[in-house]
C-alpha cells in the first residue's frame, strides 16, 4: 500500500514539473509575427517586418501579405504543393506543362457545379470514370460494350465506333457548328469540332483555320501530353489569346464556358450515352440478363414439385412461350418472388422437429401402404377378451369358460 502511494506522488511529482517545463503559449510557427522561409523546416524563425509602420496584417505567405481569406490562402499553401505534386506524378506531367493549364478557370467552373457534375469532372479529369478499363480489377472485362475494341479505356469515350456514340458525336459536331448558340468565337469552336472528328478518327490534329493565335494554342494544347487530355478538360492558357484575338466579347468569360463546353456539352453527352450502350435496353448485357432470367424462371417451372408447396406452385406456372412475352423487370420481380417463396419453404422444412410430419405432407404423401387387416378369428377373440377380463374369484372357483364347452 505504502509502495503504491510512493508510486504515485513520484508520477504527480514528474507531471508537475514537466508542466513547468512546457514552453508557455502556442507553439512559436503559429505565432502571428513569425515567418519561416519554407526552405527547410529546420530553418530559424524571425520577427516579420511590418508593410508600413502601424500595419495591422498578420499573415505573410511567400512574399505576399494576406489580408482577408486567410483560411483558404492558409490551405492552399498546406496542401497546394502537395496536390500539384500529385497530378504531376499520376500524368507525368513537366513543370512547365502543369504551368501551361488553366487551373484558375477549372477551378473556377467546378466550384460553380452542382456534385454530380463535381464529381464527373473530377473523374474525368483524373481517369476514374468507371469504363471497363478502369472496372477490369472487380470484373476481369476490359472489354468494351458497344465495340469488339478489347480496352475500354476512357480515350476510347471520344473514338468508339460504335453506332450509336458515332450517331452521338455527329450531333455534338453540328451544334458547334450552328450558329448563334454560343457567345464564342467560331473559329475556335470549329477549330474544336475538327479536332473532335479527327481524334475519333485517329487521324492526325490539323486544324485547317490560318489563324495564328488558334493555331498557336492548338500547337500548346498538343505540347501538354496527348490529345485525350483536351477531351478531359485540361486546356491550355492559349486559348485565352486566341479567344481574344477572335471575338470581341471578353476573353475570360469565353474561356470559362469554353471549360464548360468541354465537360458538359461534350464529354458528359458521349458519357451518358455510353452507358446507354452497356447498359440501357437493346444492350448486350441487356439481352445476357434476360436470357439468364429466361433460363431461371423455367427452371423454376420444371422443379416446381420439389422446390415450392402445394400451394405456391402456382407462382411457377409460366412456361417457356409465356416467359418470353413478360418484360424483363416483370420477370425479375417474378423470379424475386419465387426466391422468397423457395428460401421460406425451405426453411419451413427445417423448423419441424425430429420425426414430425407436416399436414401438407400427411395429405399429399401419406407414407407406405398399411398391411391387410388378419381375418378375424371369433373365438380366439372372446378367450382372449375372457382372459382380460378381471373378475372377483372365490377360492377353488373355476372360470365360466371351463365350466361350459369351449366354443369352436
Ligand atoms: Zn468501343
Amino acid at each position: 500500500m505504502l509502495q503504491q502511494q510512493e508510486l504515485q506522488s513520484n508520477f504527480i511529482d514528474k507531471y508537475i514539473a514537466q508542466k513547468k517545463n512546457r514552453p508557455r503559449g502556442p507553439a512559436p510557427h503559429y505565432t502571428p509575427y513569425t515567418t519561416c522561409t519554407h526552405k527547410s523546416p529546420r530553418a530559424p524563425f524571425h520577427i516579420l517586418q511590418m508593410p508600413y509602420p502601424g500595419s495591422k496584417a498578420v499573415l505573410k505567405i511567400g512574399n505576399k501579405w494576406i489580408t482577408a481569406r486567410t483560411k483558404k490562402h492558409l490551405y492552399n499553401a498546406s496542401q497546394g504543393p502537395k496536390l500539384r505534386a500529385y497530378i504531376q506524378r499520376r500524368h507525368d506531367l513537366t513543370d512547365a506543362q502543369y504551368n501551361s493549364v488553366n487551373w484558375h478557370t477549372i477551378g473556377a467552373v467546378r466550384r460553380r457545379s452542382d456534385l454530380s457534375k463535381q464529381r464527373f469532372t473530377c473523374k474525368l479529369m483524373h481517369g476514374l470514370l468507371p469504363v471497363n478499363h478502369v472496372r477490369q480489377h472487380v470484373t476481369s472485362i476490359s472489354q468494351c460494350p458497344g465495340c469488339p475494341c478489347g480496352d475500354e479505356t476512357i480515350a476510347h469515350l471520344f473514338k468508339c465506333p460504335n453506332s450509336r456514340m458515332v450517331s452521338k458525336r455527329d450531333e455534338i459536331i453540328a451544334a458547334l457548328r450552328k450558329k448563334g448558340l454560343r457567345k464564342l468565337s467560331r473559329k475556335i469552336l470549329c477549330t474544336v469540332a475538327e479536332i473532335m472528328e479527327q481524334y475519333s478518327e485517329g487521324e492526325e490534329i490539323k486544324p485547317t483555320t490560318k489563324h495564328p493565335d488558334v493555331l498557336r494554342a492548338v500547337h500548346a494544347q498538343g505540347e501538354l501530353g496527348s490529345w485525350e487530355d483536351f477531351f478531359r478538360g485540361y486546356l491550355v492558357k492559349e486559348w485565352k489569346a486566341a479567344f481574344h484575338a477572335t471575338h470581341n466579347s471578353d476573353a475570360d468569360m469565353q474561356f470559362d464556358q469554353f471549360q464548360q463546353m468541354m465537360w458538359f456539352d461534350i464529354a458528359w453527352p458521349q458519357w451518358m450515352e455510353r452507358n446507354q450502350v452497356a447498359k440501357g435496353s437493346g444492350s448486350n448485357a441487356d439481352q445476357l440478363e434476360n436470357e439468364m432470367l429466361t433460363r431461371q424462371l423455367v427452371w423454376y417451372h420444371k422443379h416446381k414439385d420439389e422446390l415450392l408447396p402445394i400451394h405456391q406452385r402456382d407462382m411457377a406456372r409460366l412456361q417457356l412461350h409465356q416467359v418470353v412475352r413478360l418484360r424483363p423487370a416483370t420477370r425479375r420481380s417474378w423470379l424475386n418472388h419465387l426466391k422468397v417463396a423457395t428460401k421460406a419453404w425451405d426453411r419451413q422444412k427445417h423448423t419441424v422437429s425430429r420425426d414430425q410430419r407436416t399436414m401438407l405432407d400427411y395429405i399429399t404423401n401419406p407414407g407406405p401402404p398399411r398391411p391387410p387387416p388378419r381375418p378375424r378369428n371369433i373365438a380366439r377373440e372372446a378367450r382372449d377378451h375372457a382372459d382380460r377380463v378381471v373378475l372377483r374369484l372365490e377360492p377353488n372357483q373355476q372360470r365360466i369358460d371351463n365350466v361350459l364347452d369351449p366354443v369352436e
